[in-house]
């Protein structure tokens, strides 16, 4: 991995963000020169407070659905990672036209870009699990084309993510250009925004105040949890693979919990909660987990955080969040 990577210029889209902060660490440990892009809609200055005088580090506040041109001024990158979006339902839903955009123009404008400033640079684009939508197929492998809304209150972003996957399947096919996409599963761990609204820190938060875990429909719904250093792990194996041009790879960790496990496991660890019954959002996917057979077999990567220890060390980071 560090061979790929040394002295590499990457771009991290997003970087102040929960993934992008973590990839960027990661980055700047193998060696790479890392620029550092988020516009702070959803990403957090917390999140890269760390790498302020780290030299190898530069950020740079911009809006990803501007010409890169603009921002990246003369700097030519050898690989982009795309994560600029937000993520969560609840901020995705709050900032929807930003969300398609970033997710479809912007990811158009960077390919565009890097065509024309280095077209043997490697652009990785975070695609994500809400691709397969309320999924008929179970779990879901990368073959599975998806069950999506094209006009409910995901769509801003599942549609979007899908429509950034078709943009990098035309930069790949029709240009020759190395784009990969990972779709990402539910993750969790240190840096998530506590206020994010997704069901491992809005448990977790509420937990640690004493308040009742809200439970949104019957709790039956399942998702199936991916500790971030794993995920990180599994995208940069992904990224420096020599062979892996145009591919498609879940990543995600495959063991499922219902929402009402989910809280038992978060109950094992901060002691007894209490539980409220809330309406289910619209288009809310009954079943999640990833099909992660294709990633085990090109990469030879496989998760190795089970729940409870990645469970021990996000309860750790949000009790030092307790009071924002
Ligand atoms: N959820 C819940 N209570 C919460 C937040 C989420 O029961 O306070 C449920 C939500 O309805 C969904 C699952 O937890 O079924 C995961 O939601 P999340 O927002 O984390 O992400 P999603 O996987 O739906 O994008």
């Amino acid at each position: 991995m560090h061979a790929f990577l040394h002295e590499k210029t990457v771009v991290v889209t997003g970087a102040a963000g929960f993934l992008g902060s973590h990839l960027c660490d990661r980055l700047l440990d193998a060696g790479s020169t890392v620029i550092g892009v988020d516009n702070f809609i959803t990403g957090r200055r917390e999140n890269l407070a760390h790498l302020e005088k780290n030299e190898a580090f530069t950020f740079i506040e911009a809006d990803v659905n501007s010409e890169p041109q603009s921002y990246l001024k003369d700097s030519i990158p050898d690989v982009v990672l795309h994560f600029a979006s937000p993520a969560s339902p609840p901020r995705y839903q709050e900032h929807p036209t930003e969300t398609y955009l970033v997710n479809s123009y912007a990811t158009h404008l960077l390919l565009s870009f890097l065509k024309k400033v280095n077209p043997q640079a490697r652009f990785l684009f975070a695609g994500t699990s809400e691709a397969y939508g309320d999924p008929a197929v179970h779990p879901q492998p990368e073959t599975y084309w998806g069950n999506v809304n094209p006009n409910g209150i995901r769509s801003c972003y599942d549609e979007a993510k899908r429509m950034g996957e078709t943009v990098c399947g035309v930069f790949h096919r029709d240009m020759g250009m190395d784009t990969r996409i990972v779709r990402i599963f539910n993750t969790y761990g240190p840096r998530m925004n506590p206020a994010d609204g997704r069901v491992i820190p809005n448990f977790v938060m509420q937990a640690l105040r004493g308040e009742a875990v809200t439970i949104y429909g019957d709790g039956t719904q399942t998702r199936s949890y991916c500790f971030v250093d794993d995920l990180v792990s599994g995208i940069l194996t992904f990224l420096v693979h020599p062979d892996l041009a145009g591919e498609t790879l879940n990543i995600g960790n495959p063991e499922e919990f219902t929402i009402l496990e989910t809280a038992r496991e978060i109950e094992k660890i901060v002691g007894e909660v209490i539980h409220t019954f809330e309406s289910l959002p619209g288009d809310d996917p009954m079943r999640r987990q990833p099909d992660i057979s294709k990633a085990k077999r090109l990469l030879g990567w496989e998760p190795k955080v089970t729940f409870g220890e990645g469970l021990q060390q996000t309860i750790e980071y949000f009790r030092t969040q307790l009071d924002s």
